[in-house]
């Protein structure tokens, strides 16, 4: 499939520098000359000029699974001899099977050099401790622990589900700082007080949610810090993102390593960079060795902005707003699950800010009113005026038609890692 072949609109407004289009057309060189996938994908003489991006075919994840074999678990676009591996990954498949993500030493130092640059980003310094929450495991995340030490951190591993050790661990070493989930930040700020603690930057990342102003705001009185976001992509790399002081959208940390695109999510076509631009992220690799990806299309949904921001950098910045698979439409109308807990969160301190979504039918096109279970903050009543307000309140600012069931206080599941906002449809 060829999504946004045909007649491409050259997105605009963005000039790539001269060292990332070289590295473009060093890496499509690369890739050409050492995979079938992308051989056979983009044809004989694609154009290599990083301008004319937009009319190479999107990279979809099935579409290199499919290409896995028992000689070649890792796929057909593979570039690198086995024997040039240090690293091998996995990912979680949806289908059950995982996908293996290798990578040469130059995709490890290459990793580790974008992660620090997003993680320095918020504000973090030589010789200050911080405790990650991630288990390294078989996932890319794991890679990009190396960026505390790369940045001079004091790098105190905790790892996820061991909340009494992370507890006494604040309290006994003093961190300047934690790494987790938004999820796992919320359920901590509820569960402890956690105001006068050491902590005064805590870094979120692993799921969309830090950048939302409301429950940011929320994390940030509960913890007494400062919250900031990262994000990174499995298949391409961890952290590539990472937000500044100003909280004013992530920054890519792994420019020159990656070249970034938006697309129509229905249509694959390409759309302009421009400040409050939205769409799917499309990533590229430009100096990878492993298993480079060229417009590897991430189901992420983005806002995008060009301008420069207010702490000096001048590149591109971006917000998630969740997973292309999580959006759901009613009526039309293109909503996203965290697009409503953010409404939601305007009704704080009476709700507690966790919801859930209850979709009614398979697939993407729901029938108004949405149902969305919304619980209330704790000693708060559930009251006819405040479903109704809700509703009014999500119709005005997503143009959505909701029923809102309110729930006593901790009615939802919490978690340790990452929160689900939509319920998985009963078959
Ligand atoms: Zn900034």
């Amino acid at each position: 499939m060829r999504s946004g072949s045909g007649s491409p609109r050259r997105p605009k407004g963005r000039s790539s520098t001269s060292a990332d289009a070289e590295s473009y057309r060093a890496q499509l060189a690369y890739v050409l000359e050492r995979s079938d996938f992308y051989r056979e994908k983009l044809g004989p003489s694609p154009s290599d000029r990083l301008e004319d991006i937009a009319e190479l075919a999107l990279t979809e994840k099935d579409e290199l699974r499919a290409t896995v074999t028992a000689e070649n678990p890792f796929g057909a676009h593979l570039c690198a001899d086995p024997s040039e591996l240090v690293r091998i990954y996995s990912t979680s498949g949806t289908t059950g099977a995982p996908s293996y993500i290798p990578l040469t030493s130059s995709d490890v130092e290459n990793w580790v050099t974008g992660s620090s640059r997003s993680y320095a980003a918020s504000g973090v310094e030589p010789g200050q401790r911080i405790v990650s929450t991630y288990n390294a495991g078989p996932f890319v995340a794991g890679a990009a622990l190396a960026a505390f030490e790369r940045i001079g951190l004091v790098h105190i591993p905790i790892g996820t589900g061991n909340t009494e050790r992370l507890i006494w661990t604040i309290e006994t070493l003093e961190p300047d700082a934690v790494v987790l989930t938004p999820s796992y930040a919320a359920h901590l700020a509820e569960s402890h007080d956690l105001r006068e603690s050491s902590v005064r930057r805590v870094l979120v990342a692993g799921e969309p949610g830090g950048g939302e102003p409301g429950f940011r705001a929320k994390l940030e009185e509960g913890w007494g810090a400062k919250v900031t976001e990262a994000m990174g992509v499995g298949d391409i790399g961890p952290s590539l993102f990472g937000e500044c002081e100003q909280q004013d959208g992530m920054h890519l940390g792994a420019h020159g390593f990656v070249h970034m695109e938006l697309i129509d999510p229905e249509t694959g076509e390409a759309r302009e960079l421009a400040d409050g631009a939205e769409g799917e992220l499309v990533l590229t690799h430009l100096q990878h060795r492993a298993a480079p990806l060229i417009r590897f299309r991430t189901r992420d949904h983005v806002v995008a902005w060009t301008s420069p921001c207010a702490c000096g950098r001048t590149g591109l910045r971006i917000r998630c707003v969740g997973r292309t698979d999580d959006m759901l439409i009613v009526r039309g109308v293109n909503v996203f699950p965290s697009a409503i807990r953010e409404v939601v969160n305007e009704f704080a301190p009476r709700v507690s800010g966790h919801i859930l979504v209850r979709p009614q039918s398979a697939g993407v096109k729901q029938d108004p009113p949405l149902p969305v279970t919304v619980e209330l903050a704790h000693g708060t009543n559930a009251s006819d005026d405040l479903a109704e307000a809700i509703q009014d309140r999500v119709r005005e600012v997503l143009v959505v038609r909701a029923r809102i069931d309110l729930v006593p206080w901790s009615t939802l599941q919490r978690s340790e890692y990452k929160s689900k906002l939509v319920e998985p449809l009963r078959s």
